[in-house]
């Protein structure tokens, strides 16, 4: 029997209408006889809200943390009692909604008397988002005759104590997987899961990092063997680019492992980026798909995509970052030079998207973050320091670069008027990649998106939607 696993994300359960979206979408597959897992996502926005309350708690701000909270609290009621109509089932489900509020309410007045967030505490109260959503959900199942059963997927989903960011342990949760879910599987019941939350070995609870449900879904998939892992979200599927900054952009009908995490980590937030790798691993195709257009056939990642007769797939972009310049004054490019500086970033487990050297300087791109000072301080040791925040990143993906000449003029003429601070070819030779300033990524993106895209090849991108917006 084929196993699929549905991941849902944010927007896919933001409220009554979509939950009960999810679970017709939900009830198709286990109607086709598949065996079934299903990952959900907080409630939309509500992540961000929860990182809110416990940062207001933390400095000093009571009363506004516990408003956020006691909002959240009539949302996650508000849900529950639209959706559940059993009275037994509304009045515990209820219940443990009001339990885990208290809970979180005692948490937070913790904070406001410590004064101090640490990450672990902050994955604490950014789980309640996942654990009520999945509660919620699993009862919404029950009640429209889909045999769903809730499952903590602290339970099943191990990692390190890399609090904020954990790294999950695969042996681990594929025993986890099969003591804890192959049962129920087996039972024809329908687990469903909250994303993004684990617990580390001794079940401290832990977080995968912003957009983490993804992730959860695919270590499932990996320690499941499934034979699909869908993720299901807002969008058709992985678009050219972001419909949000493009609104021509197009649908990719399928696109390479290789090709998606290249997107994924350079900015397009429709996939986590370290999705792709348990698929990769097992080769389990996976699918992103649109919740509210679920007819659609979205987006089909598979491990060798087909030629296509435009060099690119997908334009991402990624903003908020910053680019630091060390240019040597004492130490010119001597050997050791490179590791003294990345030993510095390792130090700050800072991550490093881009480098570019000189004879004299060496120039990195970073997230933007609160360490920078400190990182900046701690290389004025070796050389001399500037760093700039406000940039962007603007990535081209494709496996038909490879060997295309021209190509670097081709996506530089189409954005003359656009001042280029770094630029990266070669890293992988399915990617190029080059820094702006944030406030000209949008319109960068568009001109990209209009030389690129304007003849798209229709065996690989959906150009029905256009024709269609054309003839209209
Ligand atoms: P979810 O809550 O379902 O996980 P996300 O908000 O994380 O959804 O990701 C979906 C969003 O990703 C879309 O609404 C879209 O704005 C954005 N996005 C960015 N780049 C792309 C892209 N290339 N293709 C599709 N969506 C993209
Ligand atoms: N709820 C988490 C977030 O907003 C994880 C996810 O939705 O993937 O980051
Ligand atoms: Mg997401």
């Amino acid at each position: 029997m084929s196993l699929v696993v549905m991941k849902f994300g944010g927007t896919s359960v933001e409220d009554p209408a979509a939950i009960n979206r999810t679970a017709s979408i939900v009830a198709g597959r286990v109607a086709a006889g598949k065996q079934t897992v299903v990952v959900v996502s907080a409630m939309a926005k509500v992540t961000d809200q929860l990182l809110r309350a416990a940062a207001a708690a933390a400095k000093g701000d009571r009363t506004g943390a516990l408003a956020i909270s006691s909002r959240l609290r009539a949302r996650h009621r508000d849900t529950a009692c639209a959706l559940i109509k059993t009275p037994a089932n509304a009045s515990a489900l209820c219940n443990l909604i009001e339990q885990k509020f208290d809970s979180l309410d005692e948490i937070l007045r913790g904070l406001a008397a410590i004064l101090e967030l640490t990450p672990r505490i902050s994955d604490l109260v950014v789980s309640y988002g996942e654990r009520l959503s999945s509660r919620i959900i699993a009862a919404a199942f029950a009640e429209r005759s889909i045999n769903g059963t809730h499952v903590d997927a602290r339970e099943v989903i191990v990692t390190d104590s890399q609090f904020g960011k954990a790294a999950p342990l695969d042996v681990l949760i594929e025993k986890r997987a099969t003591e804890h879910l192959r049962p129920l599987l087996e039972q024809g019941k329908v687990p469903v899961m909250g994303g993004f939350i684990a617990s580390n070995e001794t079940g401290i609870t832990t977080t995968l990092g912003r957009g983490g449900s993804d992730f959860t879904a695919a270590l499932l998939g990996g320690a499941l063997a499934a034979d699909a892992i869908e993720i299901w979200t807002d969008v058709d599927g992985i678009m050219t680019s972001d419909p949000r900054v493009c609104p021509d952009a197009l649908r990719v009908k399928v696109i390479s492992f290789e090709e998606a995490a290249e997107l994924a980590y350079f900015g397009a937030k429709v996939l986590h980026p370290a999705t792709i790798l348990p698929a990769v691993r097992k080769n389990i195709p996976v699918l992103v798909l649109n919740s509210k257009n679920p007819s659609n056939e979205g987006t089909r990642i598979i491990s060798i995509a087909p030629h296509c007769s435009s060099p690119f797939k997908s334009i991402a972009v990624k903003k908020k970052l910053s680019i630091i310049d060390v240019v040597a004054s004492r130490m010119l490019m001597t050997h050791g030079y490179l590791k003294a500086i990345f030993d510095i970033f390792d130090k700050h487990q800072c991550p490093v998207d881009m480098v570019s050297t000189s004879e004299v300087s060496v120039s990195l791109t970073v997230d933007s973050n609160d360490k920078l000072p400190l990182i900046a301080a701690d290389l004025s040791q070796l050389a001399d320091v500037k760093y700039e925040g406000k940039k962007a990143l603007i990535c081209l993906v494709g496996e038909d670069i490879r060997g295309q000449s021209g190509m670097a003029a081709q996506v530089f003429g189409a954005i003359k008027h656009v001042n280029v601070r770094m630029i990266s070819q070669g890293a992988s030779e399915i990617n190029m990649s080059f820094m702006i300033e944030e406030d000209d990524a949008d319109e960068a993106v568009r001109s990209l998106h209009a030389a690129f895209f304007g003849n798209p090849d229709p065996t690989i991108f959906d150009t029905e939607a256009r024709k269609a917006a054309v003839s209209s």
